[in-house]
C-alpha cells in the first residue's frame, strides 16, 4: 500500500500497529549489525590454504629474488601479472604494495599536498584550498581522508552510469579541483558501475588543475554476484590516448578476496607517476612484505584462480544479497516511502528512505537492537542534506540475523515515514 497517499486518519492507524511492533522488537532484546562491509568467516574460511603457504623451505620468487631480504619495493612479478589484467594495468606500470589500498591511496594525497605531482605547479599545499570532487553516496572514508588533510569536497550526484558527468565536467573548470574520487565498478555504496562513456569522459575531459588526478578506486574489480564478468573500460589506456597519461591512479587490494588486513594491495598509473609515488615510497620503506606476497602467488596463480576463487565468495554472499532484496521487497515494495539498490556484485546495498528520515530510521533500528551505518556517512563531512541514504552491508551477519536486522530496518523505515508524513 502506497503511503505517501493515506488519509491522516490512516495513517493515525498505522502508527499505532507500528508502534506496537516496535515496541514487541525492542522487547526480543536483539544485537544485530548491519554496519560491517567486512567479509563473514566463512569467507575468510576460503583462502585458509594461505596460512600454511609458501611453507618452509618455499622463499623464492620467480626471478630468484629471496623472499625473506630486503628489496624488491615494486612487489613480485608473478603476483603483478596475475593481477595486470585484472586491474587494467599493464604489469610494468602496477606495484604490489602492503595489505592495503586505502594506505595507498592517503599516502598519494599526502605527498600530492606536501611535494606535489608529476605536472604539477607545486605541492597542493603552497595553492591555498584545494578540493576534490566526492560522488555521493560515496565511501566514507575517502570522505574522512581528506577531511583530515584539510581538503574541501564537492558532491557530485551518482547516477546508474557513474557521477553526473555533466556536473563532473563544469567543476574541473575550477582549478582548485584537484581530483576525483572513483569506485569504478559495483561502487561502495550504490552498486553502480561505470558505463563506457563515464569512464571516456573523465579521460578526455579538460581539467583547469593540470596535475588533476582521478583516484580511481577498483576495490570490488573482480566481486561480482551474478551476470556477466564485464570489466570497466580501461582509463588508463583512455587517458593515454587522450593525451591525459598521467591522470588515473589505479587502487585495488586482495582485501575482500583472501584475508581483509593480511591481503595485499596494489597501485597502476603512468610510468611517470609510478617512479614518483616509488621515490616517495622508497623514503619509508625498503620493500613491502614480500612473503606475504609469494604466499598469494602461490594461492593466485593467475586470473583465472582469482576468477575461481571470487566466484566461491559469491556462492556465500549471493543469497544474502537476494534475502535483502527479498525483505525490502515484502516489507517497502508498494509503500512508495523506500528504494533501493540490487547490485551486480560488491558488498553493499543503497537503501533512500523518505526524505528526512534516514536518521530517525537509524535511531529508531538502534533502540530495537539494530545497528545500522550512521545516517549520513556516506556524504561528506557526514551530512546527507536530503538525509535519506542508508548503506546496508550484508556480508557479515549469518542468514538468520540478517532476516531479523532487515525486518528490524524495514519496519523502522515504515515507523518513520508515518511519522513523518503525520508531521
Ligand atoms: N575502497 C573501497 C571502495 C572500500 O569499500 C574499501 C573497504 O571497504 C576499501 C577501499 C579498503 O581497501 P583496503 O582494505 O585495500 O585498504
Amino acid at each position: 500500500m502506497d503511503l505517501t497517499t493515506l488519509t491522516h486518519t490512516e495513517l493515525s492507524d498505522r502508527l499505532e500497529g507500528l508502534r506496537k511492533e516496535h515496541a514487541r522488537l525492542k522487547e526480543r532484546g536483539l544485537r544485530l549489525d548491519l554496519t560491517r562491509g567486512k567479509p563473514s568467516a566463512e569467507q575468510l574460511e576460503l583462502s585458509e590454504p594461505l596460512l600454511s603457504l609458501p611453507g618452509g623451505g618455499d622463499h623464492s620468487a620467480e626471478d630468484g629474488t629471496d623472499c625473506r631480504n630486503y628489496g624488491g619495493l615494486k612487489g613480485l612479478a608473478e603476483l603483478r601479472a596475475t593481477f595486470a589484467g585484472l586491474l587494467q594495468v599493464p604489469v610494468e606500470q602496477l606495484v604490489a604494495l602492503g595489505n592495503s589500498s586505502l594506505e595507498l591511496m592517503y599516502e598519494s594525497v599526502v605527498d600530492a599536498v606536501l611535494f606535489g605531482l608529476p605536472g604539477a605547479p607545486g605541492p597542493w599545499q603552497r595553492e591555498g584550498r584545494t578540493a576534490m570532487l566526492c560522488p555521493v553516496p560515496g565511501y566514507d572514508r575517502h570522505f574522512a581522508l581528506c577531511e583530515k588533510l584539510g581538503i574541501d569536497m564537492i558532491p557530485v550526484p551518482m547516477t546508474e552510469s557513474g557521477p553526473d558527468m555533466d556536473e563532473v565536467e563544469r567543476l574541473v573548470a575550477d582549478e582548485r579541483v584537484k581530483g576525483i574520487w572513483c569506485v569504478p565498478k559495483y561502487s561502495n555504496p550504490t552498486g553502480a558501475t561505470y558505463a563506457p562513456e563515464t569512464v571516456r569522459r573523465l579521460a578526455a575531459m579538460e581539467t583547469a588543475a593540470p596535475d588533476f588526478r582521478v583516484f580511481w578506486d577498483n576495490a570490488y574489480a573482480v566481486h561480482q554476484l551474478q551476470g556477466d564478468r564485464e570489466p570497466v573500460a580501461d582509463i588508463l589506456g583512455l587517458c593515454a590516448e587522450y593525451g591525459n597519461a598521467d591522470r588515473v591512479f589505479v587502487f585495488g587490494s586482495t582485501s575482500k578476496i583472501t584475508a581483509a588486513g593480511s591481503g595485499v594491495a596494489f597501485f597502476g598509473s603512468s610510468p611517470a607517476n609510478v617512479t614518483w609515488l616509488l621515490g616517495h615510497l622508497s623514503k619509508r620503506t625498503i620493500g613491502p612484505d614480500k612473503i606475504n606476497q609469494l604466499r598469494h602467488a602461490r594461492f593466485l596463480p593467475d586470473a583465472e584462480a582469482v576468477h575461481a576463487h571470487m566466484e566461491r565468495h559469491a556462492e556465500l554472499l549471493r543469497p544474502k544479497f537476494e534475502l535483502v532484496d527479498a525483505v525490502l521487497e515484502k516489507r517497502l515494495g508498494d509503500t512508495g516511502i523506500a528504494s533501493w539498490t540490487r547490485p551486480q556484485g560488491g558488498y553493499f546495498v543503497s537503501l533512500d528512505v523518505l526524505d528526512g528520515c534516514a536518521s530517525r530510521v537509524v535511531q529508531l533500528a538502534k533502540d530495537a537492537g539494530v545497528a545500522l551505518t550512521p545516517a549520513g556517512a556516506t556524504f561528506p563531512y557526514g551530512k546527507d542534506p536530503r538525509d535519506r541514504n542508508i548503506r546496508i552491508a550484508p556480508s557479515y551477519p549469518r542468514l538468520e540475523e540478517l532476516g531479523d536486522a532487515l525486518e528490524g530496518l524495514a519496519l523502522c523505515a515504515e515507523l518513520a515515514a508515518v511519522e513523518k508524513l503525520l508531521a
